[in-house]
């Protein structure tokens, strides 16, 4: 946790966001800071170690951030799992909850062959929705979901009930 508490300062809570009673927990200083950036892209390295996957398959929008980096630094492919409507191709759809409403998202129907290991990444895991339904994409297309990566865990919502007993990986805790 040492690299996390070192981000910590780089994270922002924003009240009342997007909702009244909702804490956003903003990024965005981490992104526009280069050194910061970095060393979230290598703490996310390290908290993976160990994990054996092909592919990082993360999620619209913010998974997109940490995701990418990471499957570069690792040379592993990437997988974006999408919101409805965006990917050109045949699809499989997974809708689910969100902390604040309701979503959808689709990969590539040819994006998962069956067998692959796939690392699931996220900036922040909340509720756990998002990565469920990500999980039961990879899992309805033939793939293993090798684990769970996250910069941020929300702990007080205990996302992880709802991820099985797959290990979930994170690199600061708010
Ligand atoms: P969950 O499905 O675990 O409830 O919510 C996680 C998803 O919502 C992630 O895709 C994440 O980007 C987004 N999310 C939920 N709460 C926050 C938050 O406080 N900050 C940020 N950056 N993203 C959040």
């Amino acid at each position: 946790q040492g690299a996390g508490e070192a981000l910590r300062r780089w994270v922002r809570r924003v009240p009342d966001h997007p909702v009244p009673g909702v804490t956003f927990l903003d990024i965005t200083p981490l992104l526009g800071h280069g050194p910061a950036f970095r060393q979230a892209v290598d703490a996310l390295a390290a908290a993976v170690a160990g994990l054996e996957f092909d592919r990082i398959l993360a999620i619209e929008a913010r998974g997109f951030l940490l995701g990418a980096p990471l499957a570069v630094q690792l040379g592993k492919g990437f997988v974006p799992a999408r919101k409805p409507g965006k990917l050109p191709l045949t699809v499989v759809r997974q809708a689910y909850e969100l902390e604040y409403g309701q979503a959808a998202i689709e990969v590539h129907r040819d994006a998962i062959a069956p067998g692959d290991r796939v690392l699931i990444v996220d900036d922040v895991l909340a509720t756990g929705g998002t990565s469920a339904a990500a999980a039961a994409l990879v899992e309805r297309l033939g793939g293993r979901v090798a684990g769970f990566a996250y910069l941020i865990e929300i702990a007080a919502l205990d996302g992880r009930r709802r991820l099985g007993d797959r290990p979930v990986r994170v690199v600061l805790r708010a």
